[in-house]
């Protein structure tokens, strides 16, 4: 059966009748249809109308290498040929997780040596919960279990992922949570910085509600603290410069582990391997997916610190924790090429030093001045465009995120996939943008915004 022997109507209707999508209104699903994406290629994806259309989002901030790489399709079917499946519970290991696991101790930070496999961030997060718990349990003090996470934060969508994540539906009473996360301010300047505030006080200030936070639990019941070093799917939310420092001073002071969740900005994203690096930080867990594989395979890493990995060690015991497709070869055969694309191509490098500042300065250069945009932000290939109607004022525009939302759908239909997060738009390119496809982007975004306007 393929797709082409239906009409758009026909695959609408099929899909309205029997596909329940994510994070969707599905009477409002059915009463619009859905776009359906058949193909890509580079940097483009292709509707069923064969529509292209310049992919600003990588797909879900995932497809860092681009679409249509011959020789990630290539390993998997030579993978799959050879061993498709095989786990690596009860003492049982595969080559390829094997080598994996090597690969990202070798590009991880320096106190970051061990890898813990799933299909997706949550699952890496939900691990993550779980093995910090078990390493204060191991350490004997099994009470230091709270986690402090932000409003706004994303960690993926299972029970453990929305209990961490500070997205407000997602915290509904109906869904039950996991006990003891607590969330705090994020680092928002946009809306939270005060009137005659500086960047770097607003950075000290939102730092200071996880002290506050620790010392109102008493650290000797905080176990960590959560935090994607750019907020990604809250907004493209980047802290100021005086933000990580201080939060590191704190997590080290109160003996709280630092756990980063780097499934957006790991791989590249911020010109560096990871934003840990970027930042100066050692994290005790690393959360990440995503580019891990380009999307090109579902998987996610949890990359492990020295720290919680020894105690692991030394004291045995076993985690009773895993996934059926934890190290799946497949998918690890593919995220060894893809990484092996990275390094080859020299992604990292190019967006530290080439596409990150020019893509910041054609957004500030661009788009900041547009009377219906009241900020811009961008951290290596990650944008934010603040949507307000008055420039001055920053009051938004009625409607809680519609006109962000209209504006999205005049970008692609202008060829540009954008993605609404309330009242801001957020770009997330693959990262072999160059800077003529900046120029494009820049160029359909200031033609949705003039007709937003
Ligand atoms: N953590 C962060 C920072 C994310 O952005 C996401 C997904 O967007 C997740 C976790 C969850 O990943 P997944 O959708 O693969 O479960």
């Amino acid at each position: 059966m393929t797709y082409q022997n239906f009409s758009l109507a026909q695959l609408q209707a099929m899909d309205a009748a029997h596909h329940l999508h994510p994070f969707t209104d599905h009477k409002d699903l059915r009463a619009a249809g859905s776009r359906i994406i058949t193909r890509a290629s580079g940097p483009y994806v292709y509707d069923t109308e064969g529509r292209e259309i310049l992919d600003g989002m990588a797909g879900l901030w995932c497809v860092n290498v681009g679409y249509g790489r011959d020789e990630l399709a290539e390993v998997a079917y030579e993978q799959m040929k050879e061993l498709p499946y095989y786990n690596s519970f009860f003492r049982c290991s595969t080559p390829t997780p094997v080598l994996l696991s090597q690969k990202l101790a070798e590009r991880a930070p320096k106190n970051v040596n061990q890898v813990f496999y799933g299909s997706s961030g949550s699952e890496a997060n939900d691990t993550a919960l779980r093995l910090v718990r078990h390493y204060w349990a191991l350490e004997g003090r099994p009470q230091k279990n709270r986690i402090i996470s932000r409003h706004w934060a994303y960690h993926g969508s299972t029970v453990a992922g929305t209990s961490l994540g500070g997205m407000g539906g997602m915290h509904d009473q109906l869904y039950g949570a996991v006990p003891n996360i607590a969330h705090v301010m994020p680092p928002y300047a946009f809306e939270l910085r005060r009137p005659g505030e500086s960047d770097h006080d607003f950075g000290l200030r939102a730092a200071q509600a996880v002290e506050d936070a620790i010392l109102e639990a008493g650290a000797d019941n905080v176990a960590a603290f959560i935090g994607e070093p750019v907020m990604g799917a809250g907004g493209v939310k980047i802290p100021p410069e005086s933000y990580w420092p201080e939060i590191d001073r704190i997590c080290k002071k109160h003996d709280v582990l630092l756990m980063l969740d780097e499934v957006i900005t790991g791989y590249g994203r911020t010109g560096a391997w990871f934003a840990a690096e970027r930042l100066g930080l050692e994290p005790d867990t690393i959360t990440t997916a995503k580019a891990l594989t380009s999307g090109y395979q579902p998987l996610s890493a949890l990359l492990v610190g020295d720290r919680i990995a020894k105690t692991l060690v030394e004291k045995g015991g076993e985690f009773y924790h895993g996934y059926t497709y934890s190290g799946h070869p497949v998918a690890c055969a593919v995220a060894l090429r893809n990484i092996e694309i990275i390094e080859r191509e020299g992604l990292v490098e190019r967006v530290r030093d080439d596409t990150g500042p020019y893509f910041a300065n054609a957004l500030n250069e661009r788009i900041a001045g547009h009377g219906i945009v009241g900020e811009v932000r961008a951290f290596g290939l990650m944008g934010a465009i603040e949507i307000v109607a008055d420039k001055e004022t920053r009051e938004r525009f009625p409607g809680q995120g519609t006109a962000a939302v209209t504006l999205r759908d005049h970008a692609i239909e202008g060829g540009l996939m954008m993605r609404a997060v309330g009242d801001t738009m957020i770009l997330s390119p693959p990262l072999i943008w160059t800077r003529d496809t900046i120029d494009m982007a820049c160029d359909r975004i200031v033609t949705a915004l003039d007709r937003a306007e």
